[in-house]
């Protein structure tokens, strides 16, 4: 079964040291969230993982399933099975949809198992339409001119394709209406099982009554500084992160 294990990640961005020393493990079948204050790392996490290049790791390890995924290339670290959900996707021209899927889900079958365009289509649509997608979407440029809301399903729709083997989803709720967030839950929902791992970050309470979590981490100045179950987040709900900053005597 899956695992993925992060290990004392340290990151910095143009020198300015965020990450500050990230451990976590996790398990195929579990759902962890990562909340935290704005600015406290949670973005670079997630592209720390995936291998932005704006991000340098200093120090610390990545094991899925025991490969080093440190040592992957970005392509390398898809093939492996890791998927982000951005918070900001970015638009790309002259790509349409539907091929960008399409060659992403060759890539990660591999040659001489590409997937037949009739199976392909008869796939996408179907998930198109379990996410209340228009079909149009499928040969519009990539989340050029998209919505905010429609550049997040289509991210779900991504993954669904993808079946990748740990899912990071950044701020997948922001800017969604309560329809859409609906949608977009049932998505992440509907992909849960024991060979795969759920790393949701999100800001609000509210995408966790849609989706429940095993774990709920809080993110403060690089670090996870509390764990707990689902509990952890309504109280951040309800009482905001002071509390967690005195009991650990942070101030800023
Ligand atoms: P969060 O996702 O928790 O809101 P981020 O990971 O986006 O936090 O940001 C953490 C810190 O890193 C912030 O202080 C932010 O200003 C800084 N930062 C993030 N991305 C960049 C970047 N590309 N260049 C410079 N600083 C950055
Ligand atoms: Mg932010
Ligand atoms: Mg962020």
């Amino acid at each position: 079964s899956t695992k993925f294990v992060i290990e004392g990640l340290k990151a910095t961005i143009e020198g300015k040291e965020i990450l500050k020393g990230i451990n976590l493990e996790m398990k195929g079948g579990e759902i962890h969230a990562i909340m935290g204050p704005n600015g406290t790392g949670k973005s670079t996490l997630a592209s720390a993982l995936m291998g932005h290049p704006k991000y340098e790791v200093t120090d610390g390890k990545v094991l899925l399933n025991d490969e080093d995924v440190l040592d992957m290339e970005v392509d390398e670290r898809a093939l492996a099975g890791l998927f982000l959900a951005m918070q900001y996707p970015s638009e790309i021209a002259g790509v349409t949809n539907s091929d960008f899927l399409r060659s992403s889900i060759n890539a990660r079958r591999g040659e001489g198992n590409e997937i037949s365009l009739i199976k392909f289509i008869r796939q996408m649509e179907g998930k198109m339409k379990e996410l209340e997608m228009n079909p149009e979407f499928a040969h519009r440029y990539l989340n050029e001119g998209f919505s905010g809301g429609e550049k997040k399903r289509n991210e779900i729709l991504q993954m669904m394709m993808l079946d990748p083997k740990i899912v990071i989803l950044d701020e997948i709720d922001s800017g969604l209406d309560i329809d859409a967030l609906r949608i977009v839950a049932n998505g992440v929902n509907a992909m849960k099982s024991e060979e795969r791992g759920f790393l949701i970050i999100t800001h609000y309470q509210r995408l966790l009554n849609y989706i429940t979590p095993d774990y709920v981490h809080v993110m403060m100045q690089g670090r996870i500084v509390k764990s707990g179950g689902p509990e952890l987040a309504e109280r951040l709900e309800a009482e905001g992160y002071d509390w967690i900053k005195e009991e650990l005597g942070i101030t800023d």
